[in-house]
């Protein structure tokens, strides 16, 4: 049993790492992932934000400020930016064009659920994220309509692929100064099939169909949080699901875990070991209160434990799950 799993805690997660000696501790950040907020113009099953159109919660200016001054005193070589819908916040321009500027250039990535690029408003979004060379990761749960539509809202598959075709036009997919991956998850309480597998048959099906053509797929787990976890309640299949991903725990995935190499910001500055447990509220504390990007001298982060719960169930079942798909 590992010293450096956080024995205080009386999860199950917990538990599993300590059983296998795997210690889960933050090494050197090579990924700011900024959520700037729950705004978007979808409202999808599996989301883990809850996040939708009437969502208020959107980083502003004044934050924005103070993450990228944060960010220039660090070496953090990339930047992933997420929602929500990212591209939504008043403000996205002018955090693309800012993170641009930084003396020491960073990678940057929008995760984008790919509607928004036809929306009124966002018809240049496409075009202004070419030309600054921003890798998108977009949504794409499946090549065929009905499972896209039933897990996104109905004509999200049609305007899915038109805004595949626009990326294409663009270069996206096509020059390697613009990546194109997309996210598969799966349409329901199971695990994603193979990442290899799946990625040969969309590249087949959306070449073949829609003349589209991108980089990698990446597979996701859908975790058992926020609008996930009340859809599987409703359904009668959160216990189900939960043992699912129990039964899975595949050891060679911790590794792997985006947790140990990527910091998480809130809208509001917060800072988090990951998407999810911002989604949980699980800030990052000291003495008592919660903390801020800003607060934290970036000396201070490698080494630092990772907090857990039931919920980390989903990264580490099967081939394992992350924000770049797979880990085994
Ligand atoms: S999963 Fe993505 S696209 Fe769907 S509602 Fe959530 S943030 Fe929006
Ligand atoms: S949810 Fe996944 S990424 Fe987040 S702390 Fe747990 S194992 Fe790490």
């Amino acid at each position: 049993m590992s010293a450096a799993v956080n024995l205080t805690t009386d999860n199950r997660f917990a538990r599993k790492l300590a059983e296998y000696a795997l210690p889960l501790r933050h090494t050197r950040t090579e990924v700011l992932q900024v959520n700037v907020g729950k705004l978007c113009n979808l409202t999808c099953i599996h989301c883990h934000v809850n996040a939708g159109p009437k969502r208020k919660e959107v980083m502003t200016r004044e934050t924005i400020d103070r993450v990228i001054d944060w960010l220039a005193k660090t070496d953090i070589p990339k930047v992933d930016l997420t929602g929500g819908a990212p591209e939504m916040i008043p403000d996205f321009k002018y955090l693309v064009e800012r993170l641009r500027a930084l003396t020491r250039p960073r990678h940057i990535i929008d995760r984008c659920n790919l509607t928004i690029l036809l929306e009124p408003g966002y018809e240049d979004y496409a075009f202004f994220l070419a030309q600054r060379k921003i890798e998108i990761i977009a949504s794409m749960p499946c090549y065929s309509p009905e499972n896209v539509n039933a897990q996104r809202g109905e004509g999200v598959f049609e305007a899915s692929i038109k805004a595949l075709q626009l990326l294409n036009s663009l270069g996206y997919g096509i020059n390697p100064a613009l990546p194109l991956h997309l996210v598969y998850n799966p349409n329901g309480a199971f695990l994603p099939a193979p990442q290899a597998e799946l990625e040969a048959d969309y590249k087949r099906e959306l070449k073949q169909h829609f003349d589209i053509v991108f980089n990698d797929l990446y597979t996701i787990t859908n975790l058992p949080i926020a609008r996930f976890a009340s859809w599987l309640k409703h359904n009668n299949q959160l216990a189900d699901y939960m043992a699912l991903l129990q039964k899975a725990f595949n050891p060679a995935t911790v590794e792997g875990l985006m947790c140990r190499n990527t910091i998480s910001v809130g809208w509001r500055g917060e800072v988090f070991d990951c998407d999810f447990n911002q989604m949980l509220k699980m800030q990052w504390r000291s003495e008592g209160r919660g903390l801020y990007l800003w607060e934290i001298d970036p000396s201070t982060i490698e080494d630092r434990v990772i907090q857990t719960g039931d919920h980390c169930f989903g990264c580490t079942a099967g081939t394992g799950s992350s924000c770049g798909g797979a880990l085994v």
